[in-house]
């Protein structure tokens, strides 16, 4: 039994009442709730456009298909994610091209999305380099058109977008932004979220915010926000009353309680940041001494972190994974955070990765561990996760209290 929670929501009776008040009436989809919510978020980030889903992964899976992204093109991307950045390629039958990231940030390394996209706009002999290994030489066939490019902001830090903007920029790609991590994140002053031609953010319940399951598009390119309204609603066009399906489209839309709910959520959004930065801070503090715990990286493009996760890294002789466990040991829980997704099962399989192929990336994944964080926390869990974390990592026995898991 985990006595700390990994992650825990941020809910007061605000929530419970708005959601109770759309549970009173007869509309529980499709209503004023979604439009309330997302003229709020726009506002927000600063976007004219934000479109409501059912889920970041829905989202992105949008954005790839208005990005113009067919069967066999490619999308550059870091392997250093969650599995959702790359599957939302997989869903057009397209590639994800993975580049490694900053040693520093475990963000997109913009050189090598230069260099990906000089070589994949020129095809040939310089293209196969960046292709999975099971898709080079003669199997590679036809192969399609470099069309877009997917950073991620990891764990809450924008990545450096001035110079991937400038390759898009030379290579005409489109830029999707992955932002499901960094609502309220700040690159060089602006927010992450309004640097890309769209962006998606998520509301899954270890987010920043919650709707339950969620997420939302941001443009403001007004063709594309009609074109994600058809697309998430069975591909009816928006200005039609009619049951017309002018395209192939999805069920992904956001009922009015999640919306209800995200409404309060992001009406209190700097106070949710606002307190997921002080445990952070108390984090900092009570790691400084630990000698084996590389606390987590700010760059100085970061002018606003948003805390999503509190991702440590354990140095030698310590071992992440043995930590982990000695962790378990005392309930407190830890993930790796993450692992790359080019060596997950189905990725390795179907493209032919293997280890070694993104050093950066894989070292990350074998020493990253996120530890229990969320608002809720108080300054005493975050002491003991931390006292059992020094202990863990300096191999002393654990003492007090063993609850075995
Ligand atoms: C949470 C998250 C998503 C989307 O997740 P959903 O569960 O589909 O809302 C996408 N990308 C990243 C990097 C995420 O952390």
């Amino acid at each position: 039994m985990m006595r700390i929670p990994m992650s825990s929501p941020n809910l007061t009776d605000a929530e419970i009442q708005a959601v109770n008040e759309v549970l009173n009436t007869p509309v529980l989809s499709i209503g004023p709730q979604i439009e309330a919510f997302e003229r709020a978020f726009a506002s927000y980030i600063g976007v004219a456009h934000a479109i409501a889903v059912n889920s970041g992964t829905s989202g992105l899976h949008l954005c790839v298909i208005a990005a113009g992204v067919n069967e066999a093109d490619f999308v550059i991307t870091p392997s250093f994610s969650f599995i959702a950045s790359a599957n939302c390629i997989l869903y057009e039958r397209a590639v994800p091209v993975f580049v490694d990231v900053d040693p520093a940030t475990g963000n997109i390394d913009p050189t090598h999305v230069a260099e990906a996209a000089e070589a994949l706009s020129a095809g040939g002999k310089a293209a196969e380099h960046w292709l999975p290994p099971a898709l080079r030489g003669e199997q590679r066939g036809a192969g399609g058109r470099l069309r877009a490019i997917l950073p991620v902001h990891a764990l809450g830090q924008p990545a450096d977008m001035a110079p991937i903007l400038d390759v898009a920029r030379r290579h005409d790609l489109i830029v999707i932004e992955d932002a499901c991590e960094a609502i309220g994140a700040e690159y060089r002053g602006r927010k992450a979220g309004s640097l890309g031609n769209a962006a998606v953010f998520a509301f899954y319940p270890n987010k920043q915010m919650t709707t339950g399951e969620g997420g939302m598009i941001l443009t403001n390119d007004e063709a594309w926000a009609n074109l994600f309204r058809s697309l998430r609603n069975q591909g009816r066009d928006v200005f039609d009353a009619w049951l017309n399906h002018t395209r192939l489209g999805y069920n992904y839309r956001m009922d009015e309680m999640s919306a209800a709910l995200g409404r309060v959520q992001i009406q209190r959004i700097e106070e949710l940041l606002a307190k997921r930065e002080q445990v952070a801070g108390w984090y900092n503090q009570h790691l400084a001494d630990v000698e084996l715990v590389e606390r987590p990286y700010v760059a100085p493009t970061t002018t606003r972190m948003s805390w999503f996760v509190n991702v440590v890294r354990i140095k030698p002789p310590a071992n992440r994974d043995e930590v982990m466990r000695r962790l378990a040991e005392v309930g407190i829980p830890s993930r790796p955070y993450f692992t790359p997704i080019h060596l997950q099962p189905f990725y390795a399989k179907t493209f032919g990765y293997q280890r070694g192929d993104f050093p950066i990336t894989e070292y990350l994944g074998d020493v990253s561990l996120a530890l229990p964080f969320s608002g809720v926390m108080t300054e005493d869990q975050v002491d003991d996760v931390c006292r059992h974390l020094r202990r863990a990592c300096h191999r002393e026995r654990a003492v007090g209290t063993v609850a075995p898991a």
